[in-house]
């Protein structure tokens, strides 16, 4: 893409309501734009992002067995009636439609997936069954102050599984847990995220939350020492603030617990990027699925929801990985792979060098930026390092005259010259 042509103005100054580091780096940037608090445009490159970050989700989800629907963000009231949450939602956003009709706009999908599973579902046989979908929530949120990390408008993949035993939820939610540190590592957030021990409600002891330490984040959780294996990989673990004051869960979580214990553990602000729990029976019972078990007798399905923020990862992205001159976007979730500089785009000679570079990255299949303005070099820079894309390609007089290329790594400033045609990676 050539910088020229591309709908994108990095800017100096943004909205005094932008507080949040994450907002102001995206906003400065040009990847995205605020509407109003809590909701916002994704311009060409924050959209690319966004999209990347999604499709790390969709393969993990994917890959773990479970399938990708699309429900509404538009729900009838009636829905919300049957498992009592009408009124019991504070975040829920009512409107009214044609004729006066009562409606919602989804902050979850329980009440549209578990009619859905109705259904398919009629056997034993049709179970264990898993589907997920990617999509807009609404949630009238107090505060919205926080840029992407608390959208009123924003993006969620929540997945939703059903079976006929505990044990058999037991091991899905098991895999989902592995999945979900899988894509934390993939998108560079996996060392700074603990599995926090949540409570969990009424059907079992405690749900899950993965929570990235930054002193940005609105919650506090309690850092375990060491680490636990999960699929093999060793995990950091921490316990959500609220399950802090309860010995009788300190003493399942904590190995040997003696009363005091909790004291030792180590406090850290967080960000809550995907949290899982097991629901039990609470909502098939509550909107009459059922299967009929081997005896034929009809039994209500126990479900399980996984849900995980791209929207508010990639404002944690932002927050963490960034340094005083903008955003450093980890390789996976990049806009693009390369943001090549042409210094001096007067100079036909170097114009014309860094034009072939441009096509010969294009040709390998390497996503570029390709900054064709004529602008100065301080400008230049400074935009690049803004956008954060991993490598900066520059091209000069003097190394378009020697066939030379330097290549900047945005991360650790590192800079190297390497003859045309060579990639530094
Ligand atoms: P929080 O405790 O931060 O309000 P939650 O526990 O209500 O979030 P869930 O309902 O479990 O969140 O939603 C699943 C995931 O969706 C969260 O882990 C988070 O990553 C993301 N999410 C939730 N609310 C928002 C929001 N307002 N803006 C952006 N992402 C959100
Ligand atoms: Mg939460």
């Amino acid at each position: 893409m050539r910088r020229s042509q591309l709908f994108l103005k990095t800017r100096k100054d943004i909205s005094k309501d932008e507080i949040s580091r994450n907002a102001q780096l995206l906003t400065r940037g040009g990847y995205v734009n605020q509407v109003m608090a809590g909701v916002y445009s994704y311009l060409p490159i924050g959209l690319r992002v966004l999209t990347k970050i999604e499709q790390i989700v969709r393969e993990e989800m994917n890959a773990i067995g479970s399938q990708e629907i699309l429900m509404p963000a538009l729900h009838p009231r009636e829905i919300w009636e049957v498992t009592g949450r009408w009124n019991a939602i504070d975040v829920l956003f009512k409107l009214k439609g044609a004729g006066d009709r009562d409606l919602a706009l989804g902050p979850t999908h329980e009440e549209v997936v578990t009619p859905l599973a109705a259904q398919m579902v009629n056997s034993y046989r049709d179970l264990p069954q898993a589907v997920y979908h990617i999509q807009t929530k609404f949630r009238n949120e107090a505060r919205a102050k926080s840029g992407l990390l608390r959208g009123r408008e924003f993006r969620m993949k929540d997945l939703y599984s059903f079976h006929t035993t505990q044990e058999d939820l037991d091991t899905f939610y098991d895999r989902v847990m592995a999945a979900y540190m899988k894509i934390y590592r993939r998108m560079g957030l996996g060392e700074s995220t603990l599995i926090t021990f949540a409570s969990g409600g009424t059907f079992s002891k405690y749900s899950h939350e993965f929570q990235t330490l930054t002193d940005a984040g609105e919650d506090v959780v309690y850092e375990i020492a060491g680490t636990r294996t999960v699929a093999g990989m060793a995990e950091r673990f921490g316990i959500n603030s609220e399950i802090i004051e309860d010995q009788e869960a300190l003493a399942g979580i904590l190995p040997n617990y003696q009363p005091g214990d909790e004291a030792k553990l180590v406090k850290h602000k967080a960000i809550e990027v995907g949290n899982i729990f097991k629901l039990g029976t609470r909502f098939s019972t509550a909107c009459g699925l059922t299967y009929a078990d081997a005896s034929g007798k009809p039994q209500h399905p126990i479900m399980g929801c996984y849900g995980i923020g791209p929207s508010r990862m990639m404002g944690t992205i932002a927050e963490i990985l960034s340094d005083d001159k903008g955003l450093i976007w980890p390789e996976e979730v990049a806009p693009y792979k390369v943001n090549l500089i042409s210094l001096k785009a007067s100079d036909p000679a170097t114009q014309q060098a860094a034009d072939a570079l441009y096509e010969s990255l294009q040709r390998a299949g390497i996503e570029v930026l390709y900054d064709d303005r004529d602008l100065s070099t301080g400008e230049k820079f400074a935009d690049a390092d803004l956008l954060g894309c991993p490598w900066q390609a520059v091209v000069g007089p003097k190394g378009a005259a020697n066939g030379v290329v330097e290549w900047v790594n945005r991360k650790s400033g590192t800079k190297q010259e390497l003859p045309v045609g060579t990639w530094p990676w």
